[in-house]
């Protein structure tokens, strides 16, 4: 499997959820092993921000990269879109310290993806495989990965919420075809109780229903219900497979999560690459062990 970008830049707008503002976002088509590199535009000089799994910050309610003072908040959704639809290389301008939270899942980020078209390029994809279990927890939070051929997730959360009653856990198996229908499309979540804190701490500011769905104390408030019956575990799926590809690389093993979070998602990445014999680097001629969607061919 050779690295892919995309066959074309795009554009996007939004709302950043944590901050309200509206926020310009544009992808642009990278050369081989240029990485996914995201890059401040509206400050002058504009500042290239490099994905770094040892410079998250913040990691309670988004995934935060912070390059000596230059920061980029609420990156997991997108990096959750391009692990799903394996992109390698790509510029992603943002005239903002937050991304757009769009519709508070990966779907648009995917549909815009799909609809410019995905390049192959000359160069191998590298992996990063799992040579040895790793684990952290964090009180009864865990997060572990063990070798396997391919990337599955087991994540169980535990909710005491009649909206989580019928989806404690779920295995998932990445490839490009579970992610649209079963990961991507799941929107975030949160409790109408935490609203006012959330907003009294300059958080959820951009928040409404039109990007989450609100928990009220036995109900949600969207009107339009959840997509599907496990959408809010997908969506922490959704988050923990971003939160994995903040190296810029796919993990090959299996990850197993009890109610992990960002914060613990990352300590997990850090754990895995801060020991040089806990993998290696693989990549493949044929049989990739994750079907993606077929990007067009080098020119
Ligand atoms: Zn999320």
């Amino acid at each position: 499997m050779m690295q892919r970008t995309l066959a074309a830049s795009l554009s996007l707008s939004g709302v950043g959820l944590h901050s309200g503002e509206q926020v310009e976002l544009t992808l642009l088509p990278a050369a081989e092993d240029h990485g996914i590199v995201f890059e401040r535009v509206d400050l002058d000089p504009p500042v290239k921000v490099p994905l770094d799994p040892f410079r998250v910050f913040d990691t309670l309610m988004s995934t935060n990269i912070d390059f000596d003072g230059v920061r980029i908040a609420t990156a997991e959704h997108l990096m959750s879109a391009l692990a799903g639809l394996g992109i390698d290389n790509l510029l992603v301008q943002v005239n903002s310290s937050e991304m757009p939270i769009m519709d508070g899942s990966a779907q648009v980020f995917v549909d815009a993806i799909l609809a410019t078209g995905i390049r192959e390029q000359r160069q191998a994809r590298k992996f990063i495989k799992v040579l040895k279990p790793v684990s952290v927890s964090h009180e009864d939070k865990q997060a572990s990965l063990v070798p396997h051929d391919g990337f599955t997730v087991d994540f169980k959360i535990d909710f005491d919420h009649p909206v989580f009653a019928d989806q404690q856990q779920r295995v998932y198996e990445l490839s490009t075809e579970n992610y649209i229908n079963q990961i991507g499309y799941a929107r975030t979540f949160g409790f109408e109780k935490d609203l006012d804190y959330l907003k009294q701490n300059n958080l959820a500011r951009g928040g409404s229903l039109q990007n989450a769905v609100v928990l009220s104390t036995d109900g949600i408030l969207n009107p339009e219900g959840l997509r599907q019956p496990d959408e809010l575990l997908s969506h922490k799926v959704l988050d923990a497979v971003g939160d994995l590809y903040l190296s810029g690389h796919q993990i090959l093993g299996h990850f197993t999560a009890v109610k992990s979070g960002h914060m613990l998602n990352n300590r997990l990445l850090q754990a895995l690459l801060s020991e040089p014999d806990n993998f290696e680097w693989v990549s493949f001629s044929q049989d990739c062990p994750i079907e993606y969607i077929e990007a067009k061919a080098a020119q």
